[in-house]
């Protein structure tokens, strides 16, 4: 805890305020913001909100002040909490990860940046060549990504439009050896449509600065010389960001293709279009054509050619650019991989590597018009929570009551029910949908809503138009909706079908397979497949996604977290504004205030009795060299009384629970001048 600032900013942890309620906590909280204090801390999690102008606060200076500085004895800062996710894997040998939430434009990019900025200055104070170039290939591989993964939205001018999860391996020295980068669901659905005021990637500007749509908070020509100068640094060959550029450029023409009927014939009514993509692609004019107009189609022996009408033509076209773009971005996410994986490591002879994971995911999302991605992605924030409360909550009250250590039980909203609604197999939504897709026969998003009504019709965070038609919220008959633990959403069910499926016709693979531009051949493998090799159906979106969320929170849940929970003051993006209606409705959906509640009624850190004595044991006559007192426990209760500490301590059944940090940090301290 914080103390040494004053108070006229307020408290530095929720833990201290007076009496922990709503309007105290907003209070505090507005109270910091117009202030300047943007971090605040609960405990060990850090409370950002969105400054919403430059900050002097992340400079060298400051970096200085938190390294290897315990967490309260500076102001709150991201750099504390990075400094302690650094402290915990290099002195206890643990993996860490720190994860990163909060809704679109909180911040969530920024200091997960400034997290990875004070990680590279606070390492390798030998200045080893290897370690400095994995740290600017993990800094630099930020500047691709963003350009090739976000877009300006009406929310955020820089918004992440993929999840990214990255790792940094640290060696015995605690110096960063490598990392990998795992992405998450990109909104590809913005390469063929943008809403009103919306623009696509950031990498089509920059390669055509003929945007209509220009963003004055964004450069983009001299982005694309730093995009470009990063690709090259990160070893991107010549020839690779030519052919980025080729697709980019590729993706473009498509969007201007226009398909039309004569008679019983779809034809493209632009030819010429067609032969700069096949330029660009390195494919024959002739194939691009057949592979828009055509669908091979295997029919017991026979192989035919089927013609699209101009409507399956121009869908065909569409998931063409959709697939090509999310193809191209995963393969640069695995070719920055190729580069910062850790390489020449070995844990025999070099102990083990330790990791930290930072976590940048999209947050909850509510729109005027949500689809298959926003349910996703709040399937996504409902995973998140769910682990926030397994790890911070339940676990900790668990292990009170299974040590013994009185307790009153503090409730909160556990979300697993609605993680259930959405992914349980058979009955979750995921799988209604699933089965949808597989239906024989009539495949519509209307057959999946009545599959949903029909399972799910009691459920009590579902419902539709159709079980609750006097609903106002529900306008259309297509809608259904979810009460998630953020707030009710509806979604409407158009277009999940064609998502989930996500079909790409496999002419096209075969076409992009076929391309004699190597570095496009290698992203599409299976194009190597012949027709009547296809058979497997290939996963749905729905569960793609399913899997990734389990494999993440998993990968999660096995480290130590910490947490960085970011808060939008406002809408305008405004330094001066705290809408506190908006404010409080985030706090209460990140369940902050009962983290303050358990937090409050908790320990900050706990040992086993034999640990803690072989730490501690020389800082009292009863315990050094050794004690002759009946257990450990009595041993360290006789400690801790000789130093005068019994007043902030419980003693549990295997462990000894210190209540506040200063009692731990006076330990430490009495430790360090006997030693
Ligand atoms: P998110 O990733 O949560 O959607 P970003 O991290 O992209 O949000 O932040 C959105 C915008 O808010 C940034 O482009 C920047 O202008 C501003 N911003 C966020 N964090 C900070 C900060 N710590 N200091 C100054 N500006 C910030
Ligand atoms: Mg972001």
């Amino acid at each position: 805890m914080a103390e040494h600032e004053s108070l006229e900013f307020g408290k530095a942890d929720f833990v201290l305020l007076d009496n922990v309620s709503l309007e105290e906590f907003m209070a505090n909280l507005k109270l910091r913001f117009e202030k300047g204090r943007i971090y605040t801390y609960i405990g060990e999690v850090v409370v950002s909100v969105n400054p919403y102008r430059a900050m002097n606060i992340y400079g060298r200076d400051t970096i200085e002040q938190y390294k290897g500085r315990e967490l309260y004895e500076r102001p709150p800062h991201l750099f504390a909490i990075a400094d302690a996710a650094y402290k915990a894997m290099k002195r206890r040998n643990k993996d860490t990860c720190i994860v990163i939430s909060g809704e679109s434009g909180a911040g969530k990019t920024e200091a997960s940046k400034y997290i990875m900025q004070y990680i590279a200055a606070i390492t390798n104070p030998g200045q080893r060549a290897e370690v400095e170039r994995v740290k600017n290939m993990l800094l630099k591989s930020n500047c691709v990504l963003e350009a090739f993964g976000n877009a300006k939205t009406n929310r955020n001018d820089n918004s992440s439009r993929f999840g990214k999860y990255m790792d940094i391996n640290f060696d015995f020295k605690g110096d960063p050896i490598g990392g990998h980068i795992n992405n998450y669901l990109l909104e590809k659905s913005r390469v063929i449509f943008q809403q009103e005021g919306e623009r696509s990637f950031h990498s089509f500007y920059q390669v055509c600065v003929c945007g209509l749509i220009v963003c004055s908070s964004i450069n983009d020509t001299a982005d694309f010389k730093a995009v470009a100068d990063a690709m090259k640094v990160i070893g991107f060959t010549a020839e690779e960001i030519q052919t980025v550029y080729k697709i980019l450029a590729s993706i473009l023409h498509l969007g201007n293709l226009r398909f039309g009927v004569d008679g019983d014939t779809t034809l493209i009514e632009n030819p010429k279009v067609v032969e700069l993509i096949g330029g660009l692609l390195a494919t024959k004019e002739e194939s691009v054509e057949k592979a828009l107009l055509y669908r091979t189609v295997a029919t017991g022996r026979d192989v035919i050619d089927k013609q699209h009408t101009a409507q399956e033509a121009g869908y065909g076209r569409d998931a063409l650019a959709k697939a090509m773009y999310e193809r191209m971005f995963c393969w640069i996410v695995g070719r920055i991989n190729d580069v910062i994986e850790v390489k020449n490591y070995d844990a025999k002879v070099h102990g083990k590597n330790t990791v930290i994971g930072v976590l940048d995911i999209y947050g909850f999302e509510i729109f005027q018009n949500n689809s298959f991605e926003q349910f996703c992605i709040n399937y996504c924030n409902e995973k998140l929570q769910q682990l926030f409360i397994q790890l911070v909550l339940t676990q900790e009250q668990e292990e009170y009551q299974r040590e013994g250590i009185p307790w009153k039980h503090i409730d909160y909203f556990n979300n697993q029910v609605i993680v259930d609604l959405v992914e349980l197999q058979h009955k979750g939504i995921f799988s209604v949908l699933d089965e949808a897709c597989m239906n024989v026969g009539k495949v519509t998003d209307e057959v999946f809503l009545q599959g949903l009504n029909s399972k799910l019709a009691k459920h009590a965070h579902y419902t539709s138009r159709k079980l609750s038609p006097t609903d106002k919220s529900l306008e259309f008959d297509r809608d259904f909706r979810v009460r998630h633990y953020a707030g009710d959403v509806v979604y409407s069910v158009v277009g999940f079908i064609d998502k989930n499926k996500d079909t790409l016709f496999q002419d096209f693979k075969r076409l992009l397979y076929n391309s004699s531009n190597p570095v496009l051949k290698v992203m599409w493998p299976e194009g190597k497949l012949s027709i009547t090799e296809v058979t497997k159906r290939p996963l749905t979106a729905a569960t793609l996604f399913k899997n990734s969320m389990i494999a993440l929170v998993e990968n999660l849940a096995c480290k130590e977290p910490y947490y960085v929970r970011c808060i939008k003051p406002n809408e305008v993006k405004s330094p001066l504004l705290f809408e506190q209606e908006r404010c409080r409705h985030q706090v209460e959906y990140l369940g902050l205030l009962e983290n303050v509640r358990v937090r409050r009624a908790g320990f900050a850190n706990r040992q086993e009795y034999p640990r803690f004595l072989q730490r501690y044991k020389m800082i009292s006559e009863f315990t050094w060299p050794n004690h002759d007192l009946r257990s450990d426990r009595e041993a360290v209760k006789m400690l801790l009384q000789s130093c005068g500490l019994e007043h902030d301590v419980a003693y549990g059944k295997t462990k000894v629970f210190i209540r506040t940090p200063r009692t731990l940090f006076s330990l430490e301290e009495q430790r360090a001048e006997m030693v």
